[in-house]
Parts: C-alpha cells; sequence; structure tokens
C-alpha cells in the first residue's frame, strides 16, 4: 500500500517510520529544513529506536521525505494527517488540519482514505468531511503513543481506535494494521475523537488527584509514598500514574485537557472536574520555585537545575515545569545552571544565553551552587551519590533522592508530599 503521511513531527515521523516496516511511506512536510535533515539521515529528535527503524527503511526504499506532498498525493491510497493542533485563544486549533484537508481536495483525484491522527476535538471529523467532500474517505484514527517509548508503543499498541462511517475506507484502515499488535476498537468518527480526550483527561486527573493528595500529606506530616502503596493494594484503584510531581507538561496533556474543558464550556456545560486538574497543575508547577524560596533568597544566588526535559526518555521540553521554574529564577535575578542528558538544545531555543548549559558530567555543574532542584526524572538522577551532591539546598520534584540520607548529609530537603 502506498502512504502518504503529513506532517513529520514526532506522531508523522514515529508513524511513518512504523509504517514503513510493512507499506511504502512518503512523510511530507512543510519545512524544507527538516526534511533535509532526514533526507540526510539526521533525525529531528531523540526517541529510542527511531533512527534505525527510520534508516533501514530508507536503505530498503520503504520510507522517503519530501517537501512536495501537492505534486505526490494522487500516488498515495492513504493519506495520514499529522499535523500540530496547537492551544488556540479559545480551544483548540484545527486550522493546520483543515489547511491540509483543503489541499487534499484540491490535489487528490482519485478517491483517498483521509485519515486524521493529530489529536482533534470531538466535531473535527464533520468538518474535515465537509471540506474533502464525498469523494473521499474520512477516518479518526487518534494515537496513543507516549514519547519515550514511541516506538515500542506504535508495533505493540494497547488499543488502535479506528472511527468512520465508511465500511470500505474501515476495510483499508484494518489492511494499513494487520501487521501491527494491538486491540482494534472500531467505532463512529466522534466516539473515536473523544475517546482520546477522555484518555488523556484521564490521566491528567490522576497526576492533579495525586498532587492535591501529596501537598495535603505534606501539610499533615504523611508520607505520600506509603499511602501510595496502600492505594495500589487496592484493585479498584491502582498505582498507575500515581506519581507526584511538578505538574504534568508536555505537548498534550496540558492543551488536550483545555481543549475539552472549552468544548465543554461552548456546549453549556463548564466541566468542573477539568478546570479543577488545570488549576491544581498550574499551582503546582510554582511549587519548586516556591520550595526554594523558604531556603534561599534568589537575587545572584546560583541555583543549579537537573532536568529540562517534561519527562524522562525525550528531549521535548514543551510545557515542561523546568520551563516555568527558569522562567521564575531568571526574573528573580538568580544564575541559572541546568544538566539534562537529551534537551538541551531545546531549551536553547528558548532561553538562548541567559543560562548555562551542561550535557556532561552532571556534579561537576553544581560546583559553586547554593541549591539544587531535580524537575525530570531521569533514571540517573535516582543513582546519584549524595557525596558528590555539594549544594546545600536540594529540592527535588521526582522523588529521586532519600529525604533522610540527604538529611543525614546536612542538606537542607524539601521533597513533594514526604
Ligand atoms: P509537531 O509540531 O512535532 O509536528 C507537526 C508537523 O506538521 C511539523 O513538522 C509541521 O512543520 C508540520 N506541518 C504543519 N502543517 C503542515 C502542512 N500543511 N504540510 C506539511 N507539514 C505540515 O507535532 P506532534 O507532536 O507530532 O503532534 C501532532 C499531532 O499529534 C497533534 O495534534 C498532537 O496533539 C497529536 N499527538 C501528539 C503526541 C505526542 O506525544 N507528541 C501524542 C499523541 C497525539
Amino acid at each position: 500500500m502506498n502512504i502518504g503521511v503529513i506532517g513529520t513531527g514526532y506522531v508523522g515521523l514515529v508513524t511513518g517510520a512504523c509504517l514503513s516496516e510493512v507499506h511504502r511511506v512518503t512523510c511530507f512536510d512543510k519545512d524544507a529544513e527538516k526534511i533535509k535533515a532526514l533526507n540526510a539521515g539526521r533525525v529531528p529528535f531523540y526517541e529510542e529506536r527511531l533512527e534505525d527503524v527510520i534508516d533501514s527503511n530508507r536503505h530498503i526504499g520503504h520510507l522517503s521525505f519530501s517537501t512536495e506532498a501537492a505534486k505526490q498525493l494522487e500516488n498515495m491510497d492513504v493519506i495520514f494527517i499529522c499535523v500540530g493542533t496547537p492551544q488556540g485563544k479559545k480551544g483548540c486549533d484545527i486550522s493546520q488540519v483543515e489547511a491540509v484537508a483543503h489541499m487534499i481536495k484540491a490535489c487528490a483525484i482519485s478517491p483517498k482514505v483521509v485519515v486524521v491522527k493529530s489529536t482533534v476535538p470531538p466535531g473535527t471529523g464533520l468538518k474535515i468531511q465537509a471540506i474533502l467532500g464525498d469523494r473521499h474517505f474520512y477516518v479518526s484514527n487518534p494515537e496513543f503513543l507516549r514519547e519515550g517509548s514511541a516506538v515500542n508503543d506504535f508495533f505493540h499498541a494497547e488499543r488502535i481506535v479506528i472511527g468512520t462511517e465508511s465500511e470500505a475506507a474501515l476495510q483499508v484502515m484494518r489492511d494499513v494494521y494487520k501487521c501491527f499488535n494491538g486491540k482494534r476498537l472500531e467505532f463512529d468518527v466522534v466516539t473515536a475523537e473523544m475517546s482520546k480526550y477522555v484518555c488523556n483527561c484521564a490521566l491528567a486527573t490522576k497526576i492533579s488527584f495525586i498532587n492535591e493528595m501529596s501537598n495535603i500529606c505534606e501539610r499533615v506530616g504523611a508520607n505520600i509514598d506509603c499511602v501510595r502503596k496502600v492505594m495500589a493494594a487496592d484493585a479498584r484503584i491502582g498505582k498507575a500514574f500515581y506519581k507526584q510531581g511538578p505538574g504534568f507538561g508536555g505537548s498534550c496533556f496540558p492543551k488536550d485537557v483545555s481543549a475539552l474543558f472549552e468544548l465543554s464550556v461552548d456546549l453549556g456545560y463548564p466541566a468542573m472536574l477539568l478546570s479543577e486538574v488545570l488549576k491544581v497543575n498550574s499551582f503546582q508547577k510554582n511549587q519548586l520555585l516556591g520550595k526554594l524560596v523558604k531556603h534561599l533568597v534568589l537575587k545572584d544566588s546560583r541555583v543549579a537545575v537537573w532536568g529540562a526535559a517534561f519527562k524522562a526518555g525525550t528531549d521535548d521540553v514543551r510545557e515542561s515545569p523546568a520551563i516555568r521554574l527558569i522562567e521564575g529564577l531568571l526574573s528573580c535575578k538568580a544564575q541559572v545552571a541546568v544538566h539534562d542528558p537529551k534537551a538541551l538544545g531545546n531549551l536553547r531555543e528558548i532561553f538562548g544565553d541567559k543560562i548555562q548549559y551542561f550535557p556532561g558530567d552532571r556534579y561537576d555543574m553544581l560546583r559553586g551552587a547554593d541549591a539544587l532542584v531535580i524537575v525530570t526524572d531521569w533514571p540517573e538522577y535516582k543513582y546519584s551519590n549524595l557525596q558528590l551532591i555539594t549544594p546545600k539546598i536540594i529540592i527535588d520534584g521526582r522523588g529521586c533522592i532519600d529525604k533522610y540520607d540527604a538529611e543525614e548529609f546536612g542538606k537542607t530537603y524539601e521533597g513533594f508530599g514526604v
């Protein structure tokens, strides 16, 4: 099958690369620099195993990259739309998806199966089908990959959701995915669209819930890590995703929860729980700085930060709690030095030369620092040698260092919920 993927970002590149194990895939992007880099064998972001999958499939001619979507669409049987759907002024901005739909309508003469993988609000399918007209078949196929394990998630998906009103398109989608693992869940379009938002809102709600409980634990002197063990023993509650920290970030949860909230307002039912989930998260993102100022006058002090990525396993810093922390530190005129094994390039695009970047030895960069703040749960931070951590103050957003060990070493330690 010939497959075109429009939008070669995180989702588009992973989708195109993984599908090219089985099909002939062309990934398109309007960003000529990105396509040039990919054609030169450079992968624009870090994701485990992705480079190998791309290399091997380019080599056998199954995968190619191009900026010329309009010229080549006619050769495709299936077109995946994987462009961005950023947070707009009010809700989710689907204009990039609409623009691609207009291009398909103008350039694809024979009928195509048009698959939207971008996360779009329920109801978008109707708008896009109206742009495409009767010639093409519309499918909603929301993506559930997790940055950091995206390739594995694609090959061994927990579920593959296909929403369409067309029996013919459904058959084509079954063929597209026939060699990939994952429970098939086939619905109408709006249910498929809604399922993606409900899943992300459920996960975000779990995080805000445990963060709120963790904040109460701190105030009553209870330990959230022990409380979590009690929760986990109850099969109705479980433990997945109940981990306290400096708030959720990334390119999905913040924007998707906001988008569903905005949609609910438009529908005359302002979702009460979702608005609180966002409020708790915003409060939580200020906590790193709040805990630090209890112990340090920030002006002219030097603060070392471990972790810029919004979570381990990715170089993505979008909506990372590190951004809010660094902005706060800079506005208080502190000097900031950041260590991260993968994400410093993306951080530099935001902060330029306002801060210092250390990709190497994480202990070396602590020299002269008054405080260390741990933001990202990179595994190596969990195996840290307290003897080599020189700052007196440690603010530990991810429970990487044991509070009692730190205090034995004479540190002033602030964690979350302990
Ligand atoms: P991204 O910003 O990394 O990539 C989008 C790409 O689309 C960019 O490279 C951009 O240049 C390109 N593009 C935009 N308009 C184009 C056009 N007209 N023609 C060709 N290329 C075009 O975004 P992403 O993180 O891959 O997310 C894409 C969608 O998938 C979003 O809706 C997002 O919410 C959803 N999603 C993301 C993740 C994730 O973990 N990143 C997971 C699930 C779903």
